[in-house]
């Protein structure tokens, strides 16, 4: 072997050796790059998981506050004329809502003012006022069994009382049945038949109102008899009339004058 050709082959070797050590460097950081993808995503499954239990619970706080919406818009109304008291084994009496007292100590100022009716601190959101409530004031909250209205969301289309309604799913007949049970046992507990005529009739309505529309079948829509709402919605459109009346009789006069 001449100079040049060993010298070449030395470069060589020398290069091999090189690009060896590099492919185990580039090996041991792809390890430890391997190695801190895990890691990271462990973190972040712990972290979900917290945040999931955080949204859970939140989650069941902003379900109750849809059922008693339902409740308030499409029975509240008729058992306030029935002059009907709710007895206290019914899970809808307000007594029976665990988040009903923190709800009641919510001060709404302005759209991006909430204040704590507890300890008067103030919250740009209504969800910040929640965590607040949550960290601060749980020794308020009263969670023994059957005391959760988002338990009875099924029966009473908490659905319907979102801003923005999610897309219709497809019917499950199981479901449906599971829902109006839950529904009739609510007429049973809330509106005894056998306790006199108010009772019997809202036993009635609450089967119309509530239960009929847990089925497959298109025919019956949640709600028929209207609610709170539509009377609000009434009065408004009867007050507009009475102020352009008055409106254009003041014109009237003016003309005369
Ligand atoms: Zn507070």
């Amino acid at each position: 072997m001449d100079g040049r050709k060993w010298h070449r082959t030395k470069q060589i070797r020398s290069l091999m050796k090189d690009w060896r050590m590099r492919r185990r460097e580039d090996g041991r950081s792809a390890a430890y790059l391997v190695a801190m993808v895990l890691c990271s995503s462990c973190l972040l499954a712990v972290a979900a998981g917290s945040r999931q239990e955080f949204h859970e619970d939140a989650g069941s706080r902003e379900r109750s506050r849809l059922a008693w919406k339902a409740i308030d818009e499409y029975l509240m109304p008729f058992v306030e004329k029935e002059k009907y008291e709710l007895p206290s084994k019914c899970r809808l009496h307000p007594g029976n809502d665990m988040f009903r007292e923190q709800e009641q100590h919510k001060i709404h100022f302005d759209i991006n003012e909430w204040r704590c009716g507890f300890c008067k601190k103030a919250f740009r959101a209504e969800k910040f006022l929640d965590q607040h409530f949550e960290n601060r004031h749980k020794n308020l909250v009263d969670n023994s069994h059957g005391r959760c209205l988002a338990d009875l969301c099924g029966a009473l289309h908490c659905d319907l009382m979102l801003e923005f309604k999610k897309p219709k799913s497809k019917c499950s007949a199981s479901a449906a049945a599971r829902n109006r049970h839950l529904c009739e046992s609510l007429a049973d507990s809330c509106f005894p038949i056998n306790h006199g005529p108010s009772a019997s009739r809202l036993h009635e309505f609450f089967l119309r109102q509530f239960c009929d529309a847990h089925t497959c079948n298109r025919g019956s829509k949640p709600f028929p008899k209207g609610g709170r709402k539509e009377t609000n919605r009434f009065y408004l459109a009867l007050c507009a009339l009475i102020v352009r009346n008055e409106e254009r009789n003041w014109h009237r006069f003016e003309l005369f004058v």
